[in-house]
């Protein structure tokens, strides 16, 4: 494989051209693109309508990116299965798929690893290794649907990894699960999460793309984001807002915003009145998330209570407030846990 290049990693126009490139009919490209995004072949002799002598070319030049499940973890509670994910180079990667009453839900990693350093959260504890590529932020889609033979339609960028630090792979990913002729996922159904990359949240309102964007926000205190998110000595809260409103008039997009309630650490009725203050009059949406707690970290879940009372001081307030139903909480969901526990493994 190592010479050969990943053909599930070009754009339709990409393989278009490459496709011209090798001295072919361009109509070709659809064909094999469909073959690849919406049927999910992993070999050139899968495509049927495709002549001999061609498939030969591309199986020397080419390959169909194919990801290995390694393990999967299935919730007695809800169904969320958990899937550990092989990469070519032996990288392991998450991915979980949630079951809706409205779809089909998949969370996507992005990095393997995170560089971003969140004290409460699990991907960042091994530090990062390297982007994923586009193929195989759409392929960990293409893995699942295989895997369940279930049809999905939402992805929420939410798994290991920051987004918006590997940008143009994100957005060569959002390309290919878009496209009619593969997964057709539209833009709408997909939800993209960031710690607040500032410049990048500018530059993702200018590609209008019309997905979703959620910032974790977790603290309403420069100072007291910091402590637990090493991002905020980057950027300020005022000036991811500023970013924030500046991507809704862009795109007329609601945004939603994610708190992780830490115990006696943000969770308190003057912390609920300041998000109150920062967020009044943008078209926003609050998550609240009782903070998954990971073995090696230090945060304990805020109380039932709090949480409760946090969300109703945002909601009378006028701010639309959801507390995170916990999916999966009996199979290590939170992001980077199965990763980590499988490289701890592997260690000893
Ligand atoms: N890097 C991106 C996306 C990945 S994390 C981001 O920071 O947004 C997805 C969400 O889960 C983020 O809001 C993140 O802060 C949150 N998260 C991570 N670890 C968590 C934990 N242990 N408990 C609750 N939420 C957690």
């Amino acid at each position: 494989m190592e010479n050969k290049m990943d053909i599930s990693n070009l754009t339709m126009e990409e393989l278009e051209a490459y496709i011209e490139e090798l001295g072919e009919k361009k109509f070709h490209s659809k064909q094999i693109y469909k073959w690849i995004h919406k049927i999910g072949v992993t070999h050139f002799d899968e495509m049927t309508d495709i002549s001999k002598s061609l498939r030969e070319k591309l199986k020397e030049r080419a390959y169909i990116l194919n990801m290995e499940v390694i393990e999967v973890q299935i919730s007695k509670k809800d169904g969320t299965m958990k899937f550990l994910i092989r990469l070519n180079d032996n990288a392991a990667i998450e991915s979980v798929l949630m079951k809706y009453n409205y779809g089909n839900t998949i969370c996507v990693s992005t990095q393997v690893g995170c560089k971003m350093g969140c004290k409460f959260c699990a991907s960042t504890k091994e530090g990062y290794e390297r982007n994923l590529s586009g193929s195989e932020i759409e392929g960990q889609i293409q893995t699942i649907q295989r895997y369940t033979n279930e049809r999905i339609s939402n992805v929420v960028y939410m798994g290991i990894g920051e987004p918006l630090d590997n940008y143009d792979n994100v957005i060569k990913s959002i390309k290919l699960i878009n496209h009619p002729l593969g997964l057709n996922i539209g833009a709408r159904h997909l939800s993209l999460s960031t710690c607040g990359l500032v410049p990048n949240i500018y530059q993702l309102a200018d590609e209008n793309t019309q997905c979703t964007l959620s910032i974790s926000l977790h603290a309403t205190l420069d100072e007291k984001r910091k402590e637990i998110m090493p991002i905020a000595n980057r950027y300020s809260i005022k000036e991811i807002l500023d970013a924030c409103k500046y991507y809704i008039k862009v795109t007329g997009r609601r945004i939603s915003f994610e708190y992780a309630l830490i115990y006696g650490k943000n969770d308190s009725y003057e912390d609920a009145m300041r998000l109150v203050k920062l967020l009044r009059g943008m078209i926003a949406h609050v998550n609240l998330i009782p903070i998954n707690e990971i073995k090696e970290k230090e945060y304990k879940k805020a109380t039932e209570k709090s949480v409760e009372s946090f969300m109703n001081t945002l909601n009378s307030c006028g701010i639309v407030t959801t507390v995170r139903r916990e999916l999966g909480s009996d199979i290590d969901a939170a992001c980077g846990q199965l990763r980590k526990k499988y490289i701890d493994k592997n260690l000893d």
